[in-house]
Order: structure tokens, then C-alpha cells, then sequence
């Protein structure tokens, strides 16, 4: 005789996970579908995603040379800035057009000087200082609305995270389908807890890390060009093989990255190494 699937309703048993339980009440919940649909008119091949632990380990410059490399391959790319509060991604590429409009009432976004189609908050407000003071429901929204509004014609899709494992980079990740987590640390944080906090909300996400970037690994004299390891020895490749991922950089600071970044001539500098190879 077939065996009765366990009914747990309103049993001690019931852990209210839905998601992991076999048990077949009345009451189940069907895991919700939350992807943002772009478009049809759109097209967008593979999504990246760039995340850290906090703000100001590089995260923007480590999206900028991407896509900037990206494109110097030949390849149709956009950047979409989902950093809503700090957004720095236009200043990079000296970029502050507005988006236009489509025939279809889709966002146009913006292209830098290679021709990179940008999405930012810095490009819809009146001035690019203008504070975003907004509530984590909206920005998540905001972000949404990127995705969804914008004639997005790219090969690839850099998407500049929200740092930190929040709200806000919660919804981005359920939103939008991300095809590869890239992380980027820097020497001075707890590097171990900062990967293992990534790892285990990318497996929560089902979406794998494509690699790790440590970013501020040393200092590159502009004079001698020498990289001194002024915060010590990097701890780098035992995280990232204790959790099988993929060193693709480590880039040192340079006096030189921080200048492009600030004068919007990313684009133009000499970019540091990065192992783009499995990205495109
Ligand atoms: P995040 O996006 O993580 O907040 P940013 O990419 O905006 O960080 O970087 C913070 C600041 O540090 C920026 O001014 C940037 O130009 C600078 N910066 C980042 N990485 C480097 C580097 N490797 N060398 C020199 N300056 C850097």
C-alpha cells in the first residue's frame, strides 16, 4: 500500500518552511517566482553581480574595469548602478546625460565615451549631489525599475551591489538573474567572514561565485612601480580556496586607478590585471 504523505498542519512538527518539507497540508505554500521581467524589447546576455562586505573596498572601480575591459573585447555591455545611495559609477566614466526615452516609454540608458550603456541613480537627479534619502522598499524598487524600464541592449551586465548583505541586495538578488557573483575584499577586513557571508547567501540565491577580487593588496609606487605589502601579508588565496573560488585579481593601490576614477577617465586608464577569462 502507497504510503500517506505526513500531514504536519498545525502540528508541533511544523517547522513553517514550506520550502524544504514534504509534507502535503492543505495550507502549503508554492515558492513565490520574484524575477522583474525586462522588457521584450530588450535583450541582456549574462548578469554579474559585483558585492562586498562594506562601502569603500572598490567595488565601483572593480564594475568599472570590468565593463571597461568588457568592452575593449568588443562586446555590448552595461552597468547597472544598484548602489542607490552611494552611487559612483557615472563619475567614473565622467558620464552625466540624462536617459532619453524610447518610442516604447522605455528608459534610454546613457553610453560613456566606448560606447557602455549606463543605469544610475546620479543620472535622474537634478544635481549629482543631491542626497538620496529614501527607504530600503524604494531604492529595492528603484533598482527593480532599472532592470525593467530600461531598452537595455547588452551582451553583458555589470551590476554594481549595495554593499553588505541587506535588504536592498536581497531583493536585487531575487529580482534580477544573476549569473555570477564576483566579490571583492580588501586586506584590511575580516576577509574569512566577509567571503563566508557572500558564499552562503550566493548558494541561499542558487547562484554561484564567479571569483574574488582583493582589492587595496599592497600599494604601487608611482615612482618605481614597485607594490609594497603595506597591510601585511594577504590572507587571499587560503579563503578562497577553503571555499573553492577563483582569485581573478589582486590589485594594488594606485595613485594612478584613484586619479582615472576621479577625473571620469576610467575608460581611458591603464587597467589593473584582472582574470576575465570564465567571465567573457
Ligand atoms: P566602493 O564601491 O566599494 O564603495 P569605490 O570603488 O568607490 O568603493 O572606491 C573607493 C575609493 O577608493 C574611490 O575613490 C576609488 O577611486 C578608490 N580606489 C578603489 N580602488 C583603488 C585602487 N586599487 N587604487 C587606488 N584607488 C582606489
Amino acid at each position: 500500500m502507497a504510503e500517506e504523505k505526513q500531514n504536519y498542519e498545525n502540528t508541533e512538527e511544523c517547522t513553517h518552511d514550506c520550502s524544504t518539507c514534504g509534507a502535503n497540508c492543505s495550507s502549503k505554500q508554492e515558492p513565490q517566482d520574484l524575477r522583474a521581467q525586462l522588457d521584450p524589447e530588450a535583450r541582456v546576455g549574462k548578469v554579474y553581480a559585483i558585492v562586498s562586505g562594506k562601502g569603500g573596498v572598490g567595488k565601483s572601480m572593480v564594475t568599472s574595469v570590468l565593463a571597461a575591459k568588457c568592452r575593449q573585447a568588443g562586446n555590448e555591455v552595461g552597468i547597472l548602478d544598484a548602489d542607490i545611495t552611494g552611487p559612483s559609477i557615472p563619475k567614473a566614466f565622467g558620464c552625466d546625460l540624462k536617459p532619453g526615452v524610447s518610442a516604447g516609454n522605455l528608459m534610454l540608458p546613457p553610453l560613456t565615451n566606448s560606447g557602455i550603456q549606463l543605469m544610475s541613480t546620479n543620472l535622474l537627479l537634478a544635481s549629482a549631489t543631491d542626497p538620496v534619502v529614501w527607504r530600503g522598499p524604494m531604492i529595492a524598487g528603484v533598482v527593480t525599475q532599472f532592470w525593467t524600464d530600461t531598452l537595455w541592449n547588452v551582451d553583458y551586465m555589470f551590476v554594481d551591489m549595495p554593499p553588505g548583505t541587506g535588504d536592498v541586495p536581497l531583493t536585487v538578488f531575487q529580482s534580477l538573474p544573476v549569473d555570477g557573483i564576483i566579490v571583492v575584499t580588501s586586506p584590511q577586513e575580516l576577509v574569512g567572514m566577509i567571503v563566508e557571508k557572500a558564499v552562503r547567501m550566493a548558494d541561499m540565491m542558487n547562484i554561484p561565485v564567479a571569483g574574488i577580487i582583493e582589492n587595496m593588496s599592497g600599494y604601487k609606487c608611482p615612482d618605481c612601480g614597485a607594490v609594497h605589502n603595506i597591510f601585511g601579508e594577504s590572507h587571499i588565496d587560503e579563503v578562497a580556496s577553503k571555499y573553492g573560488i577563483k582569485v581573478l585579481a589582486r590589485i594594488p593601490i594606485d595613485p594612478l586607478t584613484a586619479k582615472a576614477m576621479d577625473e571620469g577617465l576610467i575608460e581611458y586608464a591603464k587597467l589593473p590585471d584582472i582574470d576575465t577569462g570564465d567571465l567573457f
